[in-house]
């Protein structure tokens, strides 16, 4: 478990991590979610001890990063895929870590193996693609077997089959018991890899819910009409109290009245419908509606 308690960071006058906490349980795949700049890389940095916080702090079953007897083997952590010697080939890399870190050597081999880089793993780290270098950072996260993963972005920069790939280990992961902590900035992926979500804007919590809860919570909901009457159904729905917004070609935008309460009405003003249908906002949708307010930098609109 990874228990972040009022954690706070600034740089100058900026403040990257603002009195956060949150809870990370074993036994799920826990998302990190927020627009870039959010503060997540921060936030884990400061969770594995690499920043100092200005207040608050961290810690991993019980202790703060820094007293753990044998972090490797209670702690993976990928932050940045780059962050290997670019002349030593990949399983130099994983052997030296194991030898300096007193984990068995045997264990190179089957990380190797699980992350599917045994074939290239003589070759120079540094001639690696962006996924191979991401693969190649998983597995030494995993090189000590820990029960708690920290992962940064990991599917920046790998395939469809990879992304496949790391969403399947991690849900494997956290099934045999693991406390899995990944970032993300897209909600699409963390809706089909995590089960809880912790969202947050600005280095402020957002969110810190089950992802079914959370888009509930934050999205709008309406319902899509197609009428070929929509002048006589917009003002039956108006008068009921529904928003209406015409979308073109007789179809209807709906909110504040639901489905049934819609056929109710139209059949009462003998009205025609040719499609009635609730819609929900897709995830990306709510988490933008969720954090517009506290993304860094807004594309211009023209
Ligand atoms: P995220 O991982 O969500 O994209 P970061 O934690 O990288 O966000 O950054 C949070 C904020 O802190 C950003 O505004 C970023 O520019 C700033 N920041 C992060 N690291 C540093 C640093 N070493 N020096 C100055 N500012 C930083």
């Amino acid at each position: 478990m990874i228990e972040v308690n009022d954690l706070s960071k600034r740089y100058g006058d900026k403040i990257a991590v603002d009195h956060l906490s949150f809870t990370v349980e074993p036994n799920r795949v826990t998302g990190f979610l927020g627009p870039n700049g959010a503060g997540k890389s921060t936030t884990m940095r400061l969770i594995l001890g690499l920043d100092r916080p200005h207040s608050g702090g961290a810690t991993i079953d019980g202790k703060p990063y820094h007293r753990l007897h044998d972090p490797l083997r209670k702690v993976g952590a990928l932050l940045e895929a780059k962050a290997v010697h670019t002349g030593r080939s990949a399983r130099n890399h994983l052997l030296y870590l194991a030898q300096t870190q007193g984990l068995p050597t045997s264990r190179v081999g089957e990380v190797l193996d699980l992350v599917g880089l045994t074939e290239v793993a003589r070759k120079r780290a540094g001639g690696f693609s962006l996924g191979m270098g991401q693969r190649l950072g998983i597995a030494a996260a995993l090189l000590g077997d820990p029960q708690v993963l920290i992962l940064d972005e990991p599917v920046n920069g790998l395939d469809p089959e990879g992304i496949l790939w790391i969403r399947n280990l991690l849900k494997a992961l956290a099934a045999d018991g693991r406390t899995i902590f990944v970032s993300s900035h897209l909600m699409s992926e963390m809706a089909l890899t995590a089960e809880h979500l912790i969202v947050i804007g600005r280095g402020r919590l957002i969110a810190d819910s089950g992802v079914a809860e959370f888009v509930e919570r934050s999205s709008k909901r309406s319902v899509l009409v197609r009428t070929p009457q929509s002048d006589e159904l917009t003002a039956a729905l108006s008068a009921e109290g529904g928003e209406v917004t015409a979308d073109g070609d007789g179809v209807l935008i709906v909110e504040g009245l639901e489905a049934p309460r819609i056929g109710e009405l139209a059949s009462a003003v003998r009205v025609v419908l040719h499609e009635l249908t609730p819609q929900r906002a897709s995830l990306e949708e709510a988490f933008m509606e969720l954090t517009s307010d506290s993304v860094e930098f807004h594309a211009e609109v023209k």
